[in-house]
């Protein structure tokens, strides 16, 4: 089995990331896994570089993460790909499968719309996976989700909670989407045992073999540790939701994702306790 990391913020790329990309591939081959995906905020999200740079020069500087750690990689021999964390309002979406001739040919990318997103990206060969759907944060006004028309969604990110994890399995299992699993890295004291990844049974050669993968819908395999999700809650959804239906935007009511949670087994209610293994459960669902 070849392991990865799917979600990797650097200092150059991210203005939250506190790691120079170049530190990252000795930390992860010492760990075991088999490459990392550096996915840096982009232009609408919390991105390092000033947007009042022209285009060309805004891409150079948002890639600088990317290219030390590859760099770093291939000094020994650790792969290193390219990826991209694009935000609209605080929902998020993670990118494979695009470069930077794809960044340069798209200079309308400053105002560009999820929709566009998803058309430029398809079009390019590339994948779209929504990153921690349920992700609760003062920032974040609306959660949206986006069952259709994108590849499947993370559904274990360890630098958010573990209700908004099991609510985004629950998710993931009633639609039947496909789930990746990362660590949302900003810092290398993130880099735990508590930490999720991706595996497959063969190696992942680029950053388009991996879209191109989801694209076919070869499910990564995922692992996890399941002491993350100890003491675990029941879910309660405390912000307004919307969701993409049929190519339109309609307000949802919280009583419907309470409907998946009870179809996925788990506690709907925020006093009841949970137990760890029903993420395993879900998991398992999901691979059929
Ligand atoms: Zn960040
Ligand atoms: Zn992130």
């Amino acid at each position: 089995m070849y392991r990865y990391e799917t979600h990797l913020h650097t200092v150059e790329g991210s203005a939250c990331g506190f790691t120079p990309g170049a530190e990252y591939p000795a930390i992860y081959k010492e760990r075991g896994y088999d490459g990392i995906f550096i996915t840096d905020h982009f232009f609408h999200g919390n991105t390092r570089p000033s947007r009042e740079l022209p285009w060309r020069e805004y891409v150079d500087a948002y890639m600088k993460g990317y290219e030390e750690a590859k760099k770093a990689g291939d000094k020994i021999g650790f792969k290193v790909f390219f990826g991209i964390e694009e935000n609209f309002e605080g929902d998020e979406y993670l990118i494979y499968g695009v470069d930077r001739e794809f960044l340069l040919a798209h200079p309308t990318i400053p105002h560009w719309t999820r929709e566009e997103m998803i058309k430029w990206v398809h079009e390019a060969g590339g994948a779209v996976m929504q990153a921690h759907p349920f992700r609760d944060r003062d920032y974040i006004k609306k959660i949206h989700l986006y069952p259709e028309d994108i590849e499947g969604i993370e559904g274990i990110n360890t630098a958010n909670t573990a209700n908004d994890n099991l609510a985004a399995l629950c998710y993931a299992l009633h639609y039947g989407l496909m789930i990746q699993a990362g660590s949302d890295t900003h810092h290398t004291h993130m880099i735990n045992d508590m930490n999720g990844g991706i595996l497959y049974d063969t190696p992942i050669e680029s950053e388009t073999d991996y879209a191109q993968r989801l694209l076919k819908r070869e499910r990564p395999k995922i692992f996890f540790n399941e002491d993350f999700f100890k003491d675990m809650k029941g879910i309660n959804i405390k912000l307004p939701v919307e969701i993409r239906r049929g190519g339109r935007w309609e307000d949802m009511d919280v009583a419907e994702i309470m409907e998946w949670v009870r179809e996925a087994g788990a506690a709907g209610n925020d006093k009841d306790s949970q137990p760890a293994g029903i993420v395993r459960e879900i998991v398992e669902k999901l691979k059929a």
